[in-house]
């Protein structure tokens, strides 16, 4: 398998790397302090400069690119933060993945132009009080009647929630226990009947928004079902791709806290000699670098073999698994190595390792993607309700 950039795909990667390297530092450090997400004008900037929707059709507003080429990019922006990552993350491997492959024409030349040019954020809201690793116990339900459905439940988790303009609502669309009844329903910011609870307090990712969504008879065009009672598979296909995106941004994350740590270490002088003299330092920088090489290479191959198309959960969840264990350890470390400093929040470090907890539960947990492996490996899908 060849994973040799050719001259198209190394100019994109350096212009996303001299952009987030030059201009989004300082600006990441002011969001985590305000806890809040990248301002709209930046996100414009970003659809301006051809950083949203890369993986998109040209059709749709998008750059018509790999997903390969939206790893790429994505990784320069999440080597800075998650916050200023966001953007392309959500439009690149989000809501936007399913809404591309399984909505109505109307509702694709809607919503993924809008997203593409960086007026539309879609937040995905699967999760719910009793349904997290467990999704199929799910409780929000979609009654579908002349021509309109009528939603009514309650979301937990969702990233974005409140500051989304769009959300992609798993919900149960029939009688049908389990799976069978599951679909989703996208779902406008200013439906009536939706609201938003009090914000979370997250360890981390601090500049995303997360809250209970509320859905209170909100009725919606039957048009906006994204995917029927009977899709959730279809919904998890698509998700295979959006692991893709979190293991991109666990990488990221990591890769970041490497590089500010291999400059920490031959500036810091103990001893009157610099850090990375020392060999019990050079062996935990060893270890980093395997970690980070070897996790690159794992999502190298799910976006590569998907091609245009979509990853294999048994690739993807390896690559996802894998990054969210490698970037806690990275980024611990990393923090480690600095010392005081890297407890400090004068620095990017422990911010790092905050951020670092919170892949390895967004977007499934890390043992769900070890039953998903298991399951890929030994041929057959075991039923977490049966012992
Ligand atoms: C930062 C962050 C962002 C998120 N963003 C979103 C979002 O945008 N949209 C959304 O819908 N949700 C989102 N979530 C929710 C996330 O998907 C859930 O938290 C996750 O799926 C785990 O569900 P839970 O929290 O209910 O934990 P539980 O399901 O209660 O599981 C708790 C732990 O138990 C273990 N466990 C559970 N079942 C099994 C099993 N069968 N075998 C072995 N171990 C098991 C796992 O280790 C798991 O970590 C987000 C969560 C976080 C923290």
């Amino acid at each position: 398998m060849d994973f040799t950039l050719n001259d198209d795909q190394r100019a994109l990667q350096e212009a996303a790397r001299k952009f987030a390297q030059t201009e989004l530092p300082a600006l990441a450090r002011e969001l985590e302090e305000a806890n809040e997400p990248l301002p709209q004008a930046w996100v414009k900037r970003y659809a301006e400069m051809g950083f949203l929707g890369i993986n998109l059709p040209e059709a749709f507003g998008g750059q018509g690119m790999s997903h390969f080429d939206a790893v790429l990019v994505l990784e320069e922006f999440a080597k800075i933060s998650g916050a200023v990552a966001a953007p392309i993350f959500e439009s690149c491997f989000g809501p936007t993945l399913a809404i591309q492959r399984y909505a109505s024409e109307e509702l694709q030349r809607r919503v993924l132009p809008a997203v593409c040019a960086g007026e539309m954020v879609v937040a995905v809201s699967m999760s719910e009080p009793n349904a997290g690793s467990a999704l199929t116990d799910l409780r929000t339900r979609g009654v579908v009647e002349g021509g309109q459905v009528m939603l009514d439940g309650q979301k937990r988790w969702c990233s974005g929630a409140g500051h989304a303009e769009g959300y992609l609502v798993y919900c149960r669309l029939s009688d049908a226990p389990g799976a069978a009844g599951i679909g989703a329903v996208f779902v406008d910011k200013g439906t009536p009947g939706l609201s938003f609870g009090k914000r979370e307090k997250l360890m981390g990712f601090r500049s995303t928004h997360h809250c209970d969504i509320f859905l209170d008879r909100v009725q919606v065009p039957a048009a906006q079902i994204v995917v029927p009672a009977g899709g959730f598979k279809q919904l998890m296909q698509a998700f295979d791709l959006e692991r893709c995106g979190n293991t991109t941004m666990s990488l990221g994350l990591a890769q970041g806290a490497f590089d500010d740590i291999t400059r920490y270490i031959k500036e810091r002088i103990a001893f009157g000699r610099p850090l990375a003299d020392f060999q019990a330092v050079q062996l935990k920088i060893a270890e980093m670098a395997m970690k980070l090489d070897a996790s690159r290479l794992l999502l190298y191959r799910a976006v590569v073999n998907a091609a245009d198309g979509l990853p294999s959960l048994r690739e993807s969840s390896i690559a996802k698994c894998f990054a969210n264990e490698i970037v806690r350890q990275v980024c611990i470390d990393a923090m480690q190595l600095m010392g005081g400093y890297g407890y400090s929040t004068e620095y990017d470090m422990e911010r790092r390792v905050r951020d670092s907890f919170g892949w390895g539960l967004a977007g499934g947990a890390i043992d769900i993607q070890k039953i998903n492996i298991a399951g890929a490996v030994l041929g057959h899908r075991f039923d977490q309700r049966r012992s």
